[in-house]
């Protein structure tokens, strides 16, 4: 094997012993002789409780079988002799029929790319965390990840196995490779598990199936226009990346399919545009993988070739670098159906009694419907506006709300009363005209005056102002053409307005971008203690794959906010530009379930909206976990429970979800510290609902929320319940 072979194998074949005599001492060492590669096999796995079964096939081979669901039984076949493709075969059998692989002598292959963080900007940053650096333009390093069979520890945690394979290494990065079983899922979870001593990494990584001998008959996907595509696997196609829909590559064979597809969200880093940057591979040769057909995902160097942050990777942690296959019994067509069903179909799922509403958008409509005008000469709608394309994608995506951020340029601060209403008047328009009984397109900007840092602005309808109050300009006006006009000038200014209009204002992309010091410094002045002020939005940024969730930058804001004595709430955003039918926009984007039966129609104005978001009436999500109801003390978030309420109090939480989940965080705080309690999940299923009833104990504590992820870091999180 070359010496970039995936995989080379330096350690010597795997030898079993009897399980009896070692169950004794809880522990099952099954290596005795020098020869063999030491496997370890934990009591609790061979317990005739666990569903999921490991056992040997050979003297070589390590088999775990598992219910797939309740007709099917999945079977991976881990072959542990050097020089051997690391999975002897996969299957899925429909009860009663005998067992056939889907593929056979399949290797997980998986590329490290190692670069460098920018050491002044980290120091600068809050606690370490920058979206504005480019790794990419600074020294890096593609490294195949190695694999030694060296040793196998199999254990389990709640209802689930996970088979540890070491060693594995890529560049100054060592670890294992984790194969995570799960009951009744056809999924299996592989894990690149990896820590480094050097500081200021930043990752990305490549990762599929290959084979030197392919044994399926297609390889299939959907392109991002929705078209099945499919060609045989050919070792001699030579390797290059694919824009896929829904993010899965699939080898589909005689008797059933394998999906290849990341983590829907915590698999992209964060970026300005979200468009399809070709996140799946296909072929032979590809990047540092060694010599065979394959097909995977991958992180590509330069996305839109703006600031392009990729993984941090900070030094001593463990960063899980993952993948899921699902195995199917039917073609390739099914399998994608199959992955698509724990997204939803990239849809936010109706929920009764909730609309769905998604904030902070450039996609800067109105200047490029102004624009068009020009060019074509008209007053009307120019042409190849009718339906824009954000519009289609909104509503496919299952978006009810959707608040914009236009006019995201540097000029707008400065702009003269006249371009700035005439712009204002045309957003308005547009709005109104896009705006119909499926979607309610509101206005909104990303004004960043006066306040400090960027921040959000939300009216509940159209409202007039101008950015930049001169000394003599009257606060408030009226102009012919569009009634009351409001000058600011000043933070005092931007609050008057505020309360006027009864809007809401709110901290973009808190402690990063260029909002590092806010909403932090200016937490004293009146704005932001008025109740004009939500308080923050939430966003996956910054991506670290040593963290099983996701927006803890934002999370842990929520807790200081509420520690510091004032009700602030956080909402989703996603903070991208232009957003188009055929952009991978469901990786970028969280959603904000507000307890809403209807949504306002736009000619009414939108006032429920901003009141749902004010008192907290809503939860967030990236869509795979939802929590359709919660209570503490029987009051939803937002609401105050009475000091009288507080003893025996019980949380009370609805929770549905597609991916097994990993685990549930009570948080809760009483302005000195803050209390954290985990409830392990390890024990569900996919597809499920359950009902959480915790007891938790409410004395001294000021406000309590909740936070529910799965195993592929996929979230939700309700707002605060207030404590009297
Ligand atoms: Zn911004």
């Amino acid at each position: 094997m070359s010496k970039q072979t995936l995989f080379s194998v330096q350690s010597r074949a795997i030898k079993f012993n009897h399980f009896a005599t070692a169950m004794l001492l809880g522990l099952l060492s099954l290596a005795t002789s020098s020869a063999t590669v030491p496997v370890e096999i934990d009591s609790n796995v061979t317990a005739k409780s666990g569903v999921i079964k490991v056992s040997r096939a050979d003297e070589d081979t390590l088999r775990i079988t598992w219910p797939a669901s309740s007709k099917e039984t999945g079977e991976l076949v881990i072959d542990l002799r050097p020089d051997q493709p690391l999975i002897q075969s996969l299957a899925l059998t429909r009860k009663g029929q005998p067992t056939k692989a889907l593929a056979t002598r399949l290797d997980p292959v998986t590329t490290l790319t190692i670069g460098e963080r920018d050491r002044k900007k980290f120091d600068e940053a809050f606690r370490g965390m920058v979206f504005f650096e480019n790794p990419r333009e600074k020294p890096h390093e593609t490294h195949p990840v190695l694999l030694a069979k060296k040793s196998v520890h199999v254990s389990r945690n709640g209802t689930r196995v996970t088979v540890r394979i070491g060693e594995v290494s890529a560049g100054s990065f060592t670890g294992d490779l984790h194969f995570t079983l799960y009951p009744n899922s056809p999924l299996i979870h592989l894990e690149t598990v990896i820590r480094t001593k050097q500081e200021l990494r930043a990752i990305l990584y490549d990762t599929g199936l290959s084979s030197a001998s392919p044994d399926w008959q297609k390889t299939v996907w959907l392109d991002p226009r929705w078209k099945l595509q499919g060609e045989a696997p050919d070792i001699m196609t030579k390797a290059r990346p694919l824009a896929v829909k829904q993010r899965t590559v699939v080898a589909a064979g005689n008797n059933g399919s394998i999906a290849v597809f990341p983590a829907p969200h915590q698999y992209f880093y964060p970026l300005d545009f979200a468009e399809n940057f070709q996140f799946n591979w296909l072929g032979s040769g590809y990047s540092k993988m060694p010599e065979g057909f394959g097909f995977g995902i991958r992180q590509p160097l330069h996305g839109d070739k703006r600031w392009v942050p990729w993984f941090d990777a900070p030094a001593n942690q463990e960063h899980c670098l993952g993948v899921f296959y699902l195995l199917s019994t039917g073609d390739g067509e099914q399998a994608l159906k199959e992955v698509a069903s724990y997204t939803h179909d990239d849809r936010f799922k109706e929920l009764p009694d909730h609309k769905t509403f998604t904030s902070h958008y450039h996609i800067e409509h109105t200047l490029d419907f102004l624009d068009r005008q020009k060019k074509q000469n008209t007053d009307g709608i120019p042409k190849g506006l009718e339906t824009p394309g954000f519009v289609t994608k909104f509503k496919e995506t299952g978006v009810d709300i959707v608040h914009l951020a236009e006019f995201h340029h540097g000029w707008t601060p400065a702009q003269k009363t006249p371009d700035r209403l005439r712009m204002l008047k045309a957003m308005h328009e547009e709005c109104a005209r896009l705006s119909d009984d499926e979607l309610l397109l509101l206005p909104g900007e990303e004004p960043n005056v006066h306040l400090g840092g960027h921040w959000i602005s939300f009216f509940p309808k159209p409202v007039y102002w101008v950015l930049n109050r001169g000394p003599n300009e009257p606060f408030e006006e009226n102009i012919d053409g569009y009634g009351k006009v409001y000058h600011v000038g000043s933070p005092d200014d931007v609050l008057k307005l505020m309360e006027r209009e009864n809007g809401l204002m709110w901290t973009a992309h808190a402690r990063i971008k260029a909002s590092i010091k806010f909403p932090d410094e200016y937490r004293t002045k009146p704005f932001y203690q008025s109740d004009h002020f939500l308080g923050a939005a939430w966003k996956a940024m910054p991506a670290d794959l040593s963290r099983p969730t996701l927006g803890w930058r934002v999370l842990d804001l929520l807790d200081d906010m509420n520690q510091w004595g004032q009700r602030k709430q956080i909402i989703g955003e996603v903070d991208v530009f232009r957003v188009e039918p055929d952009y991978e926009l469901y990786a970028h984007m969280n959603i904000n379930y507000l307890r809403l039966k209807h949504s306002p129609k736009f000619a009414a104005g939108w006032q429920p909206v901003l009141d749902i978001l004010r008192t907290g009436q809503f939860f967030t999500t990236t869509g795979e976990v939802l929590i359709p109801k919660f209570t503490v003390a029987g009051k939803e978030s937002g609401e105050v429970i009475s000091k009288r309420r507080t003893d025996n109090a019980t949380l009370r939480a609805n929770l549905e979800w597609t991916f097994p989940l990993a685990f549930a965080e009570i948080v809760s705080g009483n302005g000195q510290s803050i209390q954290r309690q985990r409830i392990d999940l390890t024990d569900t299923e996919s597809f499920g609902r359950r009902t959480l009833r915790i007891p938790v104990e409410l004395k001294g504590q000021k406000w309590i929320r909740l936070e529910v992820w799965d195993i592929a870091a996929n979230g939700a999180f309700t707002q605060p319940v207030w404590i009297e």
